[in-house]
């Protein structure tokens, strides 16, 4: 077999980023597009030692779990892997992704994994509250916005999105018509020049506050007014800003942002809290399925009201507010300052005057914080924390941790604090299942075991899933 060649393949299999997996004399192939059950024919593209990948030529039989996928651009765009399989199996594919992961990078024992079966989202499209449309050229040199082709850098036009909320269009829409009429020009990577690079849509399902910050290579716009005038003229529009971005490289947002019209950030409701969102700041894409997300958190963290409880990667302070409901005092960390800002406003808005918010990396402020403590200080930015009727020497050894790190995990760093806090349970929170496991694993031979796990569907549609996991100290 070499490449070009020409072969038959049944898929029995698929990989972690959603391609189909067949075999052939032993050997394993890659087939994008192609979803469990089909029988396909494929063409050769690239030859390992052991596998290999091909590209989906024909469907000769189509597979009994596909479903027709909504969108028509749904092979070219690197968005949703999964569209054409049907919802049911969506969910088993990513069940099992846990699962593997956990046996095969956390070393657990796949017939005593304590794995509930995931929770499905019962609305499958239209469930982003949030869009980052990059904004680019087309061939005809007019500015167009999309998303970005599957691991490329070109852009295809589409300005709806099924994943997305309607209004995503009408937004883009009026910003490339005032592009094209006052002639302003889209970034272009290659070069560095040109002025608009994203645009950010947010919008808040319960509040119905629309939010459009536009990231631009430059300190202002032309026009402004004009693009203003358009933009008002969507009923929902709450809060439109710039993100100034000069950087060369594919960070999206710029670290700074100044408002143009209107109110600096959106609100939404998540269980009854009200919160109020920042274009910097990180906010679950997926409000619905959220809630059921952190009400699995409270169940996990088994609060009674006397427990104090550490929220490391807090974002906006969402689990933090719900956790300070039912805990004595909790604690949040987060990097970004200007969603601390909002997780201190969202407290404050909500009436919760049991939490206390630092700014700062969770490797850094924790085992600052723990070392200091043990010391008898405080920690730089609330140094009167130890004043609150002995507060602080509790945060040393706290009841519950919860951490929701980004994708790659929590450092080492932390985790060694986090075993030395010896707090009585753990629940982790992780989008990548992959870093959940290697995490896992370390605390699990550190005093903790594995005594819950549960998906959630966040993200349907695409390969991604998200896990709740609770750990408890052996001994407790
Ligand atoms: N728990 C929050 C946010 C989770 S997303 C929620 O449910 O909304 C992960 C968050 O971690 C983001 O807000 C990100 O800005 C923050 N973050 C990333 N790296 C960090 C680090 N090293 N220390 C602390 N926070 C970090």
């Amino acid at each position: 077999m070499q490449k070009d060649d020409q072969i038959e393949l049944t898929i029995e299999d698929m990989g972690i980023d959603g391609a189909g997996i067949g075999k052939i004399d032993g050997m394993a192939f890659f087939v994008k597009d192609a979803v469990i059950g089909d029988k396909v024919i494929a063409k050769v593209m690239k030859m390992k030692k052991t596998y290999g990948y091909a590209r989906l030529l024909e469907i000769t039989e189509p597979s009994s779990y596909r479903t027709e996928p909504k969108c028509p651009l749904h092979r070219q765009c690197g968005g949703c892997q999964i569209q054409p399989l049907s919802y049911e199996k969506q969910l088993a594919f990513k069940q099992q992704k846990i699962v593997n992961n956990l046996v095969r990078i956390g070393g657990f024992c796949e017939t005593k994994l304590p794995i509930q079966p995931i929770i499905g989202a019962q609305t499958t499209y239209r469930y982003r509250n949030k869009a980052q449309f990059p904004v680019g050229c087309d061939k005809q040199g007019q500015p167009t916005a999309g998303f970005y082709a599957a691991r490329t850098h070109s852009i295809i036009p589409v300005q709806d999105c099924y994943l997305g909320i309607s209004q995503n269009q009408e937004v883009m829409q009026k910003i490339l018509a005032w592009m094209k009429q006052y002639q302003v020009r889209p970034y272009d990577e290659k070069s560095g020049t040109g002025l608009v690079r994203h645009v950010l849509i947010r919008y808040g399902f319960c509040s119905k506050q629309l939010m459009v910050c536009i990231v631009i290579n430059g300190d202002s716009i032309p026009y402004e007014e004009q693009l203003l005038s358009l933009l008002t003229q969507l009923p929902e529009m709450t809060s439109i800003s710039i993100s100034i971005n000069r950087q060369r490289n594919n960070v999206i947002m710029g670290h700074e942002v100044k408002k143009l019209w209107g109110k600096d950030y959106i609100e939404d409701t998540i269980g009854g809290i009200r919160f109020q969102i920042s274009p910097l700041s990180f906010y679950q894409v997926n409000p619905v399925q959220t809630e059921l997300l952190y009400q699995k958190v409270m169940e996990y963290a088994n609060l009674t009201g006397t427990e104090t409880v550490w929220d490391l990667y807090c974002g906006i302070g969402t689990i933090s507010l719900f956790l300070a409901q039912s805990a004595k005092r909790v604690y949040g960390v987060e990097i970004v300052p200007q969603a601390i800002a909002d997780a201190k406003q969202n407290a404050k808005i909500n009436g919760i005057q049991n939490v206390d918010f630092f700014v700062g990396k969770a490797e850094d402020i924790v085992p600052q914080f723990y070392e200091q403590a043990i010391r008898g200080g405080g920690i730089k930015q609330e140094q009167d924390l130890q004043k609150k009727d002995g507060e602080f020497s509790k945060g040393l050894h706290p009841h519950v941790i919860v951490v929701d790190p980004p994708r790659k995990g929590c450092e080492e760093k932390l985790l060694d604090t986090i075993i030395q806090m010896h707090p009585e349970r753990i629940v982790y929170v992780s989008c990548d299942s992959a870093t959940l496991a290697r995490d896992l694993k370390y605390l699990c031979a550190h005093g903790y075991e594995l005594t819950k796990v549960q998906g959630v569907d966040l993200f349907c549609q695409t390969v991604h899933v998200e896990t709740v996991v609770l750990i408890q100290r052996k001994d407790t």
